[in-house]
């Protein structure tokens, strides 16, 4: 098996395994040679990654600081205290919890803080942009909780916030959700808060994509509205796999036993750590730059997409990502995801509002900009980029594919 090339292998250490390093080798290769538009994804920066690599694996610290199950916790005390006031420093938060193990454990624990088994809770729907615990039956959101989910409107694809407030005080949810997976729009944040106060129900906002963006200062952030935030830490915000959650004091204890014990066992100390690097590196110019050019690609190619064609769902974004609705090519959302990777550019397949299709096929492409933004894709590049996209997802023909890839990933593979 072949060693991974130095150069390739930025920031990996040899594992010492074979089998192992050659998968390590094979994955950096993948994704520096394809344009990588994954919404969800960054790369973690070096800090982070060393971070991850650290002793503090090592590190059992079942409980919180100050207050633990093990012995030997002086110093992931002091780590976690770190991580805690920089989190709450970043995002202006009264409580902070930085032990969820990813996204989704910290909404389990939401779910577990504020809502009993079978109450009812208010969400976006999964298909018109929403996120699988908010409520859909395969998740535990939608088995164990009772979803109702609010929609876009047909007509201009935005939150329909009529609809949410009828829901809410007709069927008095014990949580209304707000935050989305593929919903390139801000949420009004006040109005929001208006109905949770009229339907006496808890304000969570899953700001799962948006934290990166509020942190960047380019969109209001849902602190001050909500009575919980949760987020993920490898999304926009560059950090580690993991989770934060943020609340109002008042919710410090409920929060507090639904991490640990409830959800969680021991946490993971290098992801905290990993963490508090990220918090900080949050904080630079750099990162702001880094996000505002995250947007503008986004907005630029979604433009030069829809000037060849295509449509932009809800006519365009405010962040990072955009839902793209690729029907007009005759093709489903899951052909144009094994077109453009034949390709050589990496994009999720998604769902439409109100699509026809079923919601593994979709009728539309997600896509997102920070790696590649962070690879110097600029709006400059976005017409080359668009050519690219629709000449592959206009064409079956492997030669056709072989050709955009050799071009694109030239231009736009750094
Ligand atoms: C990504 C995402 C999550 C889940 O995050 P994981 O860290 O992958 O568990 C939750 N909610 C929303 C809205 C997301 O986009």
């Amino acid at each position: 098996m072949s060693p991974v090339p130095a150069d390739l292998a930025t920031g990996n250490l040899p594992t010492g395994d074979a089998d192992v390093d050659a998968l390590i080798g094979r994955e950096v290769r993948r994704r520096q040679s394809t344009v990588q538009l994954l919404a969800s994804e960054t790369e973690p920066t070096v800090g982070v990654r060393a971070a991850m690599a650290s002793v503090f694996d090592a590190k059992y610290a079942e409980g919180m600081p100050g207050s633990r199950y093990h012995g030997g916790c002086e110093v992931a005390d002091d780590l976690e205290e770190l991580a805690i006031a920089r989190a709450g420093e970043l995002f202006g938060a009264e409580y902070v919890n930085v032990q969820p193990l990813s996204g989704s454990a910290a909404n389990l624990a939401v779910y577990s803080a504020f809502a009993q088994p079978g109450d009812p809770v208010l969400a976006l729907k999964l298909e018109h942009g929403g996120h699988q615990t908010h409520g859909s039956r395969a998740n535990f959101s939608g088995r164990w909780f009772s979803p109702l989910h609010y929609e876009v409107r047909r007509e201009d694809e935005l939150i329909d916030y009529d609809q949410v407030r009828d829901l809410a005080l007709v069927h008095r949810p014990r949580i209304l959700v707000a935050g989305a997976a593929s919903y390139a729009r801000p949420f009004d944040y006040p109005l929001l808060r208006q109905i949770a106060d009229e339907a006496e129900c808890i304000l969570w906002v899953d700001a799962a994509h948006l934290a990166g963006v509020v942190a960047a200062g380019l969109l209001p952030s849902p602190v001050p509205y909500a009575d919980v935030v949760t987020l993920s830490t490898n999304k926009v915000i560059r950090g580690p796999r993991g989770g934060i959650i943020l609340a109002r004091e008042q919710h410090r204890e409920a929060l507090r036993k639904a991490v640990f014990p409830f959800v969680q066992g021991g946490p993971s100390m290098h992801t905290i750590a990993a963490k508090a690097v990220a918090c900080a590196e949050s904080r630079t110019v750099g990162f702001a730059g880094y996000v505002r050019s995250s947007i503008d690609n986004a907005r630029a190619l979604g433009a030069e997409l829809a000037a060849r064609g295509v449509r932009v769902v809800s006519g365009g974004t405010d962040l990072h990502l955009a839902v793209i609705d690729v029907s007009a090519l005759g093709i489903s959302g899951a052909q144009a995801q094994y077109r453009l990777r034949a390709a050589g550019i990496v994009v999720d397949k998604a769902v439409l509002p109100f699509d026809t299709q079923p919601v593994t096929v979709g009728s539309a492409i997600r896509i997102g900009t920070p790696v590649a933004t962070e690879r110097g894709l600029t709006p400059e590049l976005a017409p080359a980029l668009a050519d690219a996209m629709i000449g592959a997802m206009s064409t079956s023909e492997h030669a056709a594919h072989d050709r955009i890839r050799r071009e694109i990933t030239d231009v736009a593979c750094g």
